[in-house]
């Protein structure tokens, strides 16, 4: 405990011992209407973060739920590309609304902020998350059911700020199979342990590429130790992603919401009737 505790956590900024984490945690925008938060996150950039958000967004806006996703990648956002969005962010004096996909998925990104969508954003720490704090507290999000956030990746700064500010449900890993499968697992797990938040599965990532000519699957980068490392933590919800060059042409193309294989469907259920089954 501070040496000056008042014993009122909301106007103190110290992470001491005795705080309680959800003391941190910021209300969304008056207007908004968010009901599940859910956290991806990746201990490096490149694993396929950003397309896991994008495929399970994808997942539950098919299944009929209002989704949306916010692209908390700051300096390296590549939502709204993969969904097609070239247009600006609307605001009124309330508050920004989310850009829509085609399929309706509410969409905010530091890229449909900016000017020029190749502009780069060179910023501290501090200003990253701030930002994306403020999509969280300036965005009118409307009627969601669920809420995917394309986390930055790692366990620095800027993650950790949205680990205590934003109230999350729950975080998804996203590995890859000669990704430091175990160190990265068990960092995701303490961190989310020290938040109090469960983990809803593991996505591994580029796991294996599959013969055009026999179907056989190939494990190019070795074979997986993801389910082991997943039974060693507790987490049973695992889902192995091949490397599919359909997946990058949609995403290229921004026509991610018309792949025919989504992956991440039947992963997306497992986790829907996890978290039906948890009171709010
Ligand atoms: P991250 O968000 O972790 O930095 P991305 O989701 O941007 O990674 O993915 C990096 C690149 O790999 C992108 O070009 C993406 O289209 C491609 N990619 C991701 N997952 C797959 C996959 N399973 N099959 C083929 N390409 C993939």
């Amino acid at each position: 405990m501070s040496e000056n505790c008042n014993h009122d956590c909301s106007s103190c900024g110290e992470n001491c011992s005795s705080r309680d984490p959800k003391s941190f945690l910021k209300k969304p925008h008056a207007m908004s209407d968010i009901k599940r938060v859910i956290a991806v996150v990746s201990g490096k950039g490149g694993v396929g973060k950003s397309m896991t958000s994008a495929m399970l967004a994808s997942a539950s806006q098919n299944k009929g739920y209002v989704t949306a996703l916010m692209d908390a990648d700051i300096t390296g956002p590549s939502i709204p590309k993969m969904f097609g969005i070239h247009s600006r962010a609307m605001g009124s004096e309330a508050g920004i609304l989310p850009v829509l996909s085609k399929d309706g998925i509410q969409v905010m990104s530091m890229n449909v902020l900016l000017e020029k969508e190749d502009e780069p954003v060179v910023w501290r720490g501090s200003l990253i998350s701030g930002t994306v704090l403020q999509f969280w507290t300036d965005v009118i999000w409307q009627g969601v059911d669920y809420m995917f956030i394309d986390m930055p990746p790692g366990t620095g700064d800027v993650p950790l700020t949205i680990f205590q500010s934003i109230p999350l449900d729950g975080i998804i890993i996203v590995t890859t199979p000669q990704d430091l499968v175990g160190m990265i697992v068990k960092k995701a797990v303490n961190m989310a342990a020290m938040m109090n938040v469960p983990i809803l599965g593991i996505v591994e990532n580029m796991s294996y590429i599959e013969c055009p000519d026999c179907g056989r699957k190939i494990s190019v980068f070795g074979e997986s130790k993801v389910d082991a490392i997943a039974l060693e933590n507790g987490i049973s919800n695992v889902v192995k992603v091949p490397i599919d060059r359909s997946l990058t042409t949609a995403a290229d193309e921004g026509k991610l919401e018309e792949i025919k294989n989504n992956y991440l469907s039947s992963f997306f259920d497992k986790i829907d009737e996890q978290l039906k089954s948890v009171k709010k």
